[in-house]
């Protein structure tokens, strides 16, 4: 007969925002239980942030999430800020630094960040129960969670199990599928942060220039990143891309300005540059790296070297504007946009306003961080809410 375990709080899944929450759970003396199923906790932290984990940012703000309701990360991001997540760093005495743009990284390692909430969920007293796979979930007044070799049972149940991105580190649909057992909406989850593939003639015309990177603004309805852009050999990637890539959809167009405040063309129609193609790349040498912009002149040369032509192929170039056939994919993805759609929950607690005693908190919610250590930072406050209401 399987073991039979009672807490009073269960958290399923042991990434950023589970382990969070059984910390302030487990602090205010609530039995917890965090029920993983890999062979170890936080496997995305590990991974994450090329190896260092950008484990916040300090200046984030509800602006920096995506989410079909742009108010509803705003109450936790107050109650828990980066700069607790820091004091905490700090109190470990975790060596890290601003990388750029109010990015926090570890210098050593993101298994700094997991060893400091391990230690953290021992002191609390935390249950950790690794690879163990939940089979079923029921409700019958308390919540019961059946395992392949135990059954636990408790009031308060907390979904943590993060989105789809990276299935072979251990992502499933497992919240998705509970939330829809019982009764809660879910919005289409879909891959963020993710490189965009670009349409085989595309393909043909620029990935060979793969590794090249440049600075450039990319933007869809409205919504722009400065930053860099990298050619990949299937299409494009860099932080401007994967944060533009979160806000498009299938079909739709991406704006490119690949040198953006600056004009091109102004030494021939302001100075008395001679108006020739070897002239011209020159210009754009300077600018832009050479490879790239040999292949731009050679794709796209000014019609003529009239002024209104020579307009003309300046403004195409900060206008680049082409159609992905796709994204890489949740195997590629950093994070899943959509998910349990914040209408079903207490912004304030995480609570689901339908399933009293049942919580989501971290990826698996339809609250997306932008590039840039916002994700932790969503995964932390939502965990701490939740945490500190049960
Ligand atoms: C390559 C990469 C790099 C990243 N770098 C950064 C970064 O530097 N900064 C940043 O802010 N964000 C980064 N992110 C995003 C960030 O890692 C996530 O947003 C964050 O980890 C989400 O936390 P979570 O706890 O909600 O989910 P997760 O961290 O995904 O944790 C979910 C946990 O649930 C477990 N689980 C899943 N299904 C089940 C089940 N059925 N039963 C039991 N357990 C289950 C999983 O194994 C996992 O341990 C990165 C993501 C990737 C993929």
């Amino acid at each position: 007969m399987a073991a039979t375990h009672s807490f009073d709080v269960l958290v399923l899944g042991g990434g950023a925002a589970g382990l969070m929450c059984a910390i302030e759970t487990g602090k205010r003396g609530q039995r917890t239980a965090v029920l993983e199923h890999a062979d170890r906790l936080g496997k995305k932290i590990l991974i994450s942030g090329g190896g260092r984990c950008n484990f916040t940012n300090i200046h984030c703000g509800s602006e920096n999430f995506l989410s079909s309701n742009p108010h509803f990360a705003k109450s936790a991001l107050a109650r828990y800020t980066p700069q607790d997540f820091i004091a905490l760093v700090e109190k470990y005495r975790i060596p890290y630094h601003e990388k750029t743009l109010g990015q926090l990284f570890c210098d050593h390692s993101s298994r700094d960040i997991l060893a400091m909430l391990e230690e953290e969920c021992r002191i609390a007293g935390v249950r950790i129960f690794l690879n163990t796979t939940v089979q079923q979930v029921r409700r019958s007044g308390q919540f019961v969670v059946e395992s392949s070799g135990a059954e636990f049972h408790a009031p308060a149940l907390v979904v943590a199990t993060g989105g789809l991105s990276i299935p072979k580190i251990g992502a499933t649909s497992f919240g998705y599928d509970l939330a829809r057992q019982f009764g809660l909406k879910i919005r289409e989850p879909r891959p963020g942060l993710v490189p965009f593939v670009l349409s085989p003639e595309d393909q043909s015309r620029y990935s060979d220039l793969a590794g090249v990177s440049l600075d450039v603004m990319a933007s869809v309805d409205g919504q722009a990143f400065r930053e860099k852009m990298l050619v990949t050999h299937r299409g494009l990637s860099g932080p401007a891309i994967l944060q533009i890539s979160s806000y498009w959809e299938s079909k739709k167009r991406l704006q490119i300005d690949l040198a953006p405040e600056t004009n091109l063309t102004s030494a021939f129609l302001h100075a008395n540059t001679p108006r020739s193609d070897a002239n011209l790349r020159s210009e754009f040498r300077k600018i832009l790296p050479s490879r790239f912009a040999d292949r731009w002149l050679e794709l796209h040369p000014p019609g003529s070297w009239t002024n209104p032509a020579l307009a003309n192929f300046e403004k195409h170039l900060h206008n680049w504007t082409i159609t992905p056939a796709g994204t890489e994919g949740f195997e590629k993805a950093e994070v899943t946009a959509g998910g349990v759609d914040t209408d079903e929950l207490s912004a304030k607690t995480m609570e689901s306003r339908k399933v009293p005693g049942l919580y989501f908190i971290g990826e698996v919610v339809d609250v997306t961080g932008q590039l840039g250590g916002f994700n932790f930072q969503w995964a932390w406050a939502s965990g701490a809410a939740a945490g500190r209401a049960i």
